[in-house]
This record gives C-alpha cells, structure tokens and sequence, in this order.
C-alpha cells in the first residue's frame, strides 16, 4: 500500500477527540475539495506491505487507530488492513469522504462518513446511498465553509432524518469561518449535533504535519 505518513497524536476530532491515537495516512483520493489541507496525501507516500505498517503502529502502544487520507477507500487494500487491525484488538475509526460505497469497510471498523457540503466544490460526487449502510457507532461528518453550508447542512440532516441513524459532527473550515458564530447557530436552531473543532490544530502549530 502507498503511505503517506505514519504518527501518533491526539485524536482531534470526533467523539474520539482528547485520546492518544496512531495515524495511517494513505496516499491517494478521488475527490479536490475547495479548502483540502491534506494535499500533500494526493500523490507522496511510501510502498509499504500490510505487515510493515502493523510493525509499525504495534511501537506507538495505542489502542486507537485512525485510517485516514487522503481517501483510504481509493486504495483496494484499505479493508484487508482494517481486518488485521482489528484482529490485532485494536479499535478502528476509517475516516471517508463519502464518495465510495462503504460497504467496503468491515463491519467493526467505526466509519467517520463525510457529507461534502456545497463549497467544498464536491457535493456532487456523494454516494448517498451510503447513508442505509450507517449504524449508531458510526459518525457523520459536515465541514462547513460559510452560512450557506450551514443551511444546506440543516436541511440534508431533516431530510434523511440523520440523527435518528448515526451520531453528527459539525465543524468549520480552520480559520475561515468563525466557530463561536456556527456554535450560536446551533444553539438557536436546538440542532442535535456535536459542534468540534479540530483539537490538534490548537495544540499545535496548524500547519504541522504528523501531529
Ligand atoms: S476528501 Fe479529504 S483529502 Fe480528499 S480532497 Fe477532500 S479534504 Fe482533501
């Protein structure tokens, strides 16, 4: 498989957020989101055999692993790795973009599902289908880029009814659009959702990788 990078951190998003966790980036993705700060996952990266990367993620000790990219589902060989993580006892988030069936993630694994909102430029290229396959463990995901966003979010989430299926992040693009403003938001609409801002990115510098 082609990795980009490799590290531990502290888990930044998620109701995972605030626990130590191992990263495995994977080279590649379908998608071109407007405010993508992960280009350098589009084509840099490594060969690595599946045995190699366990190898490597036993060294950092923690008993969460996150998949991530990139869009790992762009690379055949992401569920063969998410079997021998969680044979080796490991929970497992796969982080996704939305855009492949998820059908392809083994069962176990906890799927973090984005809904690509209208700026992202890429909303289009949704695999809505996905939502059928979500369960309560899992986690749906909308970034969003401006009040537009917002909105559109607010009205997907009613239509498929999505808090009765799986659990909601809402976040913002980092240092776009102001958190304290999408919180208020929330709070007058009574949305039941989870508000989070990427931890990692206060804890250190933004533009760090491997953190
Ligand atoms: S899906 Fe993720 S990695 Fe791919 S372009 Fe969008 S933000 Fe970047």
């Amino acid at each position: 498989m082609k990795i980009n990078e490799i590290f531990k951190s502290i888990q930044g998003e998620t109701s995972y957020a605030g626990l130590p966790c191992t990263f495995i980036r994977i080279t590649g993705c379908n998608l071109r989101c407007s405010y993508c700060d992960t280009t350098y996952a589009y084509d840099e990266g490594t060969e690595m055999p599946i045995s190699s990367i366990l190898e490597r993620v036993a060294r950092y000790k923690t008993k969460l692993i996150c998949i991530t990219g990139g869009e790992p589902l762009a690379d055949k060989d992401t569920p063969a790795l998410i079997n021998e993580l969680l044979f080796g006892n490991y929970t497992v988030l796969v982080e996704t973009n939305g855009s492949y069936d998820i059908r392809a993630i083994p069962q176990r694994a906890i799927k973090i599902m984005d809904i690509k909102c209208p700026d992202s430029k890429m909303s289009h290229l949704m695999h809505w289908q996905n939502i059928a396959y979500l369960t309560k463990s899992d986690e749906l995901k909308f970034v969003l880029h401006s009040r537009g966003d917002y909105e559109w979010a607010k009205e997907v989430i009613e239509k498929y009814r999505l808090s009765e299926i799986t659990k909601i992040l809402i976040g913002t693009v980092f240092d776009i659009l102001s958190p304290r403003m999408v919180a208020q938001w929330i709070l007058e609409d009574n949305l039941n959702v989870r508000f989070q801002l990427q931890l990692h990115k206060y804890i250190w510098d933004p533009q760090t990788r491997g953190v």
